[in-house]
């Protein structure tokens, strides 16, 4: 039996990055966090999903690489979890296995012609534009798209509106991949549709990101006032939340403003959703789009479908969980089962082992939910530990990956693919421009 707690967190992006955080800084029960991360970089959404341009939230990754660099904590990356180490394997080496691994998937429009040429996940963009290497780098070509449809009206969908609209002059400050910021700068895009199925009061993104879209160059604002009228549903919400006054107030403005002449357009549509994509030789043409209007609570059809042109569709309608072999995922919300991040197996709390972050409560919050959502879920483990701690280990899982030949990149390795994409963006003139590609990522980690 020993004193220290080994813990192993299956992800590193800010939910696992958090918990390795919690559990190091308390001087409770002594731990010792493995970070397993399938992807050779840490930080996921970080890195992967917070839009570029958003520099004051990319430097969070500062505070996050403090917690990898403490000698507590170790950062196995390129390491899948379910074919490199068995979940059970991870049981057996550990006290506690935190799941943290995100919601890697997409919802679907389930609309006809969805899987057109040049419709895609807002998932896939943004992984486009972030330089995920599991996206190609000339994924989008933007140079004949004249027209987008953004589906959805979250702060995803705000993200992905607002890099297809900005200027590309301003983000080539950022660490956008060098391929990506090519294609933006041939876009052929003066329009951008962003498409909300309910009222402006119901639009899941925040004022803050909201507001950002009035302010950039070039760029008007297109939002109908007859749509901004409010319904006795809208009053009723907006009694409930008044912060939801801010967006309307915001949206106001923009549609008293009106037109300035400016060359690019983004067009904020309220009741309306799309009903099916049109195409020709493959790709998409259109949306066709269906007025609408909510009763009790449904979404319903209140109008003639029209057919609004589009070279490019994104659906930005959320994210999705997916399995990961040997862990539990509830089949309608596609979450880890869990009573305040102790993980149910059977409906019975599985000892030793918790989950974090979007696999646990659902693909919703900012970043910094997951900073209280972790300090829970560390409490939890405390309160767990003397219990835990009685349990014999089994064999070590570094040497289990050491023995299957499992290239594995570690801290050290991690800071070569940072000094990398440092030099690159010094030769570029940049501060930084990223590595896109797994080929360019391992071989930089090798040096
Ligand atoms: P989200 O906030 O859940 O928004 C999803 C949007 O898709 C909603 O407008 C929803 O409308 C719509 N939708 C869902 N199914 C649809 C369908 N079949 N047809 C048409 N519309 C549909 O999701 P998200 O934008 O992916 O964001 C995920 C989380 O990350 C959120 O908590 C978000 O705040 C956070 N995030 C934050 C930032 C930031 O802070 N800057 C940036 C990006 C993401 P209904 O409401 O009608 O269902």
């Amino acid at each position: 039996m020993t004193d220290e707690l080994r813990v192993a967190v299956v992800g590193a992006g800010p939910a696992g990055m958090y918990i390795a955080d919690a559990m190091i800084y308390q001087d409770r029960v002594p731990a010792r966090v493995d970070v397993f991360e399938r992807l050779p970089t840490p930080f996921g959404l970080l890195r992967y999903g917070v839009a570029p341009d958003h520099l004051k939230m990319k430097s969070l990754s500062r505070t996050l690489q403090r917690t990898l660099d403490d000698e507590r904590v170790r950062f196995f990356g390129n390491v899948t979890v379910g074919k490199d180490v068995s979940v059970e394997e991870l049981r057996q080496g550990y006290h506690a296995v935190v799941y943290a691994f995100g919601a890697a998937s997409d919802r679907r429009l389930d609309v006809p012609n969805e899987d057109l040429h040049c419709s895609a996940s807002a998932t896939e963009f943004v992984g486009w534009y972030s330089g995920h290497p599991d996206v190609s780098p000339t994924a989008f070509d933007l140079s004949d798209v004249r027209s987008a449809v953004v589906v959805g009206v979250g702060n995803v969908a705000i993200d992905v509106a607002r890099i297809l609209s900005k200027g590309v002059d301003v983000l080539r400050t950022t660490d956008i991949p060098r391929a990506v910021l090519e294609a933006l700068a041939s876009s052929a895009v003066t329009d951008v549709h962003v498409l909300g199925r309910r009222g402006p009061v119901q639009a899941k993104f925040t004022a803050k990101e909201l507001r950002e879209l009035g302010e950039l160059e070039g760029v008007d604002v297109v939002v109908d006032p007859a749509q901004l009228a409010l319904t006795a549903a809208d009053e009723a919400d907006l009694e409930r939340e008044p912060a939801l006054a801010r967006n309307l107030e915001i949206m106001g403005h923009w549609a008293e403003r009106g037109l300035t002449g400016a060359a690019r357009r983004l067009h904020l549509h309220f009741w309306s959703r799309p009903i099916a994509l049109k195409g020709e030789h493959e790709r998409v043409t259109a949306v066709t789009v269906e007025p609408t209007a909510v009763v009790e609570g449904h979404v319903v059809g209140a109008g003639e479908p029209y057919d609004l042109p589009a070279q490019l569709v994104l659906r930005s309608v959320g994210y999705r969980g997916t399995a990961l072999a040997g862990v539990p995922l509830h089949d309608t919300t596609y979450t880890v089962p869990h009573e305040d991040g102790r993980v149910h197996r059977g409906g019975e709390v599985s000892s030793g082992e918790y989950v974090a972050g979007w696999i646990g409560r659902g693909p919703v919050g900012v970043l910094g939910t997951n900073r209280s959502d972790a300090e829970g879920v560390a409490e939890r483990m405390l309160e767990d530990a003397p219990g835990l701690l009685e349990r014999a280990l089994g064999e070590p899982v570094d040497r289990l990956l050491a023995a299957r030949g499992v290239e594995v990149v570690d801290c050290a390795s991690w800071k070569a693919i940072d000094d990398a994409e440092a030099a690159l963006g010094a030769q570029l003139g940049r501060a930084r421009s990223k590595l896109a590609s797994w080929d360019e990522l391992l071989r930089a980690a090798r040096r």
